[in-house]
């Protein structure tokens, strides 16, 4: 009898697809192909000098055994102040929950809440991981399509027809991955009112991006402007995007302390507590001048509008420009049934992003990766020379399909 290892579970989800355009495009380059990779996820800035120089005293201090499992202290607290200062939202340390980036907190958190067959509401276009974590989970990801009109914001309407009895959550994610949309201040507003309608149903609000914005949007979130409601928002966030520290894998999560006491529980079954080291650094982050986010900022807003123009130039693609994230998410509706030069058909777009890959070198992610066909996203957290480069190679490809 043949033996098989692998859990259903594992079969039941696929590998993070944004992760597997970022591996592909790094084989091509080790093996001789000049590719330009607009995959990552991740920006192109080093970690600031004093974040370094924390984690670098807190080895030297000997911070390098185990922490308390869902965090240390210090950096509890230094989150219940980013909390009060940033966001006016009022956290006890023991509602904070701190993890191996914000993924492993939103894992804690569906774990830690989803029951087998409830359902989680996603809008799409998502961030990839977020059905895969709620299939983990045992629940169902139901996810609401959106669409270019309405910025890929979904509507309280939209929410409301589809919460039943076994609806647990609602993700929001603002600014979003992969599209860039950020919801204003009236539209979580209105979607907030879903938790006087709905008394069984939460939030989880992804805030990974929040300081990564433009055109003056001002962010703001659902615990923010709905604080009667704070018990059934889970509001998570963390370090790796404006802090330039997404190896160093520090997130956190605000919620109830029931949710947060059940996570930390799954946390210490699992990888035990963050990074000591990590955790230091990212107390500084916290803690220190945050100039340098402004300044990143404006370096990604310039990036935007010259791949955002360059897209709008060329041949059966086109994007309207959003305010927040480091993504452009550009339709190649127009392009789907194309022929490239040698004959092949682009069937959809998956085949087209294969034929960028093949024609261009240049590594961009699928729109069906994120739940939404005939769109790619370009990730534009890298230099502005591979941006124009990868840009100009993306408009002659285009141009050779007919
Ligand atoms: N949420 C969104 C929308 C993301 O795009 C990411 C990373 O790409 C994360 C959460 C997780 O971030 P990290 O685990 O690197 O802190």
């Amino acid at each position: 009898m043949k033996y098989n290892f692998i859990s259903n579970r594992v079969n039941s989800i696929k590998p993070s697809p944004t992760i597997a355009v970022t591996t592909k495009a790094r084989e091509l380059k080790a093996a001789g192909k000049d590719v330009i990779g607009l995959g990552a996820g991740e920006p192109d800035f080093d970690t600031p000098e004093h974040i370094k120089k924390s984690a670098i005293k807190a080895i030297e201090m000997g911070k390098t055994k185990y922490t308390a499992v869902d965090g240390i202290p210090e950096l509890k607290e230094a989150i219940c102040k980013k909390f009060l200062r940033d966001n006016k939202i009022i956290f006890d340390i023991n509602e904070i929950s701190v993890g191996a980036g914000g993924k492993q907190v939103l894992f804690n958190a569906l774990l830690a809440t989803v029951n087998k067959g409830d359902e989680v509401i996603i809008p799409a276009p998502y961030w990839v991981s977020y059905p895969d974590m709620v299939v983990i989970a045992e629940g169902i990801p139901v996810i609401l399509d959106t669409s270019i009109e309405s910025d890929f914001k979904v509507s309280p309407d939209q929410l409301r027809k589809a919460i039943t009895e076994k609806t647990k959550w609602i993700i929001i994610n603002s600014p979003s991955n992969p599209t860039g949309s950020c919801y204003s201040v009236d539209e979580l507003k209105n979607i907030g009112k879903i938790l006087d309608e709905f008394p069984h149903v939460g939030f989880i609000s992804d805030d990974i991006y929040e300081k990564i914005v433009y055109d003056d949007f001002k962010f703001s979130t659902l615990a923010t402007i709905i604080p009667q409601h704070k018990e059934r928002i889970l509001t998570v966030n963390g370090v790796s995007k404006a802090y330039s520290m997404t190896g160093w894998r520090i997130g956190y999560a605000g919620a109830s302390k029931e949710i947060i006491k059940a996570m930390a529980k799954i946390q210490s079954q699992s990888t035990t507590n963050p990074s000591s080291i990590s955790q230091y650094a990212a107390l500084s982050a916290l803690q220190g001048e945050e100039e340098f986010i402004f300044k990143n900022n404006q370096i990604f807003k310039k990036r935007r509008d010259l791949i955002t123009d360059i897209i709008n130039d060329s041949y059966g693609l086109s994007v309207s420009q959003t305010s927040g994230a480091f993504y452009l998410f550009p339709s190649c509706a127009e392009l789907i049934g194309s022929k490239t030069k040698s004959g092949v058909i682009l069937s959809d777009d998956s085949a087209f992003c294969e034929y960028l890959i093949e024609e261009a070198g240049v590594a961009v992610v699928p729109g069906i990766a994120f739940g939404k066909k005939d769109y790619f996203r370009i990730s534009y957290a890298t230099s502005d020379e591979l941006l124009s480069e990868a840009g100009k190679r993306i408009k002659i490809a285009c141009n050779k399909l007919s």
